[in-house]
């Protein structure tokens, strides 16, 4: 045979068996409009197997009790496969000690109990929060809502053309008034990855924290809290392979122990009396954590990290990489359609806007073909509008995708594109 007859570039291949992987999930059965399910819509929320399907099952049928309260045996079942999922997030996160997982309802409750307890403490004027172009809504308003009570200013770290945050710029906003740099890990709408670690010692040097919304790192690459050095990291369990309801707040022990209560009610107190100042608070984690938690959500979320550790978190990382390069690959190739958001360091998210066709057309119509993305502003109006454009069409990727899908996805997106135009 000829040399040129043979075919040297390497096989692009899941470093997992992906047959057996996707078995694990039902839901990639189904079929849409009498297509089999191409699900692109990760980066809002991923797809659960199985065995963190089967804890509500089991829960419900075994366990289900309100937890810490009981003395009986399924309320010590409850509250010990609740409070033993407190280790698993901090595995997870390599977070020092369990205590320093706070279970909320997701990464935008976590970011507002930052702001309601930590922001209102130690936040007034004359005092900088700096957040960054790319930040999702949660990452956003929040501040805002407290900036105009507490009357800080909130300072905007810029992007350049690719959708990489400046850095550059970021140093100079830092000054001796910065008490919080508030940022993305990862942009959902871009997929940009920041550089965190470098951001935070950058944060540390001028005296102020770091609040990292970790929402979209999570699912793609390892966190080591302390090596980032991150004073408060958040994330939602829902996107991590887990079920909605259920997410984190990481923060440093010292930190939240100085913290005042943000929700009050039950679980989070010591003592309650109607003299004045006679109620007194739980300690850290469970004085954030007011009221009945998701309970059964919570335990899912840790059998999710669960298996997110058993597929290995790198090699997910690697997989979408590869994904993300062919899908970005195939789709440049397309007359008129733009990608937004080219920064050397991204994380498997595919934003990009088609000359004649908007966003949310093609979105309706590449349903009707299996094919689920997301359309819209992704929760980063600020953001798109700095690229000139209300919307994108958004496809993200997760462990279970494979390079077929890709390429039916770009098969559909270039019917759908002929339809419109
Ligand atoms: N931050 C980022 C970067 C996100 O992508 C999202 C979800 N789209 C959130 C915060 C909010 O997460 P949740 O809705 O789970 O609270």
């Amino acid at each position: 045979m000829p040399d040129t007859a043979i075919d040297v570039r390497p096989a692009v291949q899941a470093p997992f068996d992906l047959k057996a992987l996707r078995d694990e999930f039902p839901i990639l059965a189904r079929e849409v409009h009498g297509k089999p399910l191409v699900y692109l819509d990760n980066a809002a929320t991923s797809q659960t197997p199985s065995r963190v399907i089967d804890v509500f099952n089991h829960y419900y049928t075994r366990y289900n009790a309100n937890i810490h309260r009981g003395l009986h045996t399924l309320a010590d079942e409850a509250t010990a496969a609740f409070e033993g999922t407190r280790a698993r997030v901090q595995a997870f996160l390599n977070a020092e000690d369990s205590r320093q997982v706070i279970f909320t309802r997701g990464t935008t409750e976590a970011i507002n109990l930052v702001a309601q307890s930590w922001g209102r403490q130690n936040l007034s004027a004359g005092d900088e929060v700096l957040i960054s172009m790319l930040e999702h809504h949660s990452n956003i308003v929040p501040w805002q809502l407290l900036a105009a009570e507490r009357g800080f200013t909130l300072k905007v770290i810029p992007v350049d053309e690719r959708g990489a945050l400046d850095i550059r710029a970021y140093r100079a906003l830092l000054s001796e008034r910065t008490k919080l740099v508030a940022v993305n890990h990862v942009s959902n709408a871009l997929g940009t990855i920041n550089p965190i670690k470098e951001m935070a010692r950058l944060a540390h040097q001028q005296g102020a924290l770091i609040l990292v919304d970790g929402a979209q790192a999570a699912p793609h690459q390892k966190i080591d809290v302390q090596d980032l050095d991150a004073d408060f990291y958040a994330f939602s369990g829902h996107k991590v392979y887990g079920p909605t309801g259920a997410g984190v707040l990481y923060g440093k022990k010292a930190l939240l122990d100085s913290m005042p209560p943000w929700q009050g009610g039950g679980e989070m107190i010591k003592t309650v009396s109607f003299e004045p100042s006679g109620t007194t608070f739980a300690e850290t984690p469970h004085k954030f954590e007011a009221g009945t938690p998701a309970i059964a959500e919570v335990i899912a979320m840790g059998e999710a990290l669960g298996w997110v550790e058993s597929v290995g978190i790198e090699a997910i990382g690697q997989w979408e990489s590869a994904l993300l390069a062919h899908a970005t690959e195939r789709v440049s190739q397309i007359d008129g359609l733009n990608i937004i958001g080219t920064a050397p360091n991204k994380a498997g998210v595919l934003s990009f806007v088609v000359d004649g066709a908007h966003s949310q057309d093609i979105g309706l119509l590449i349903d009707q073909l299996g094919v689920a993305i997301r359309t819209g502003h992704h929760c980063a109006q600020p953001l798109l509008h700095h690229f000139g454009v209300e919307a994108t069409c958004r496809a993200s990727f997760a462990a279970y995708n494979t390079l077929e899908e890709v390429d039916t996805f770009v098969a559909a997106l270039e019917r759908v594109i002929k339809m419109v135009r």
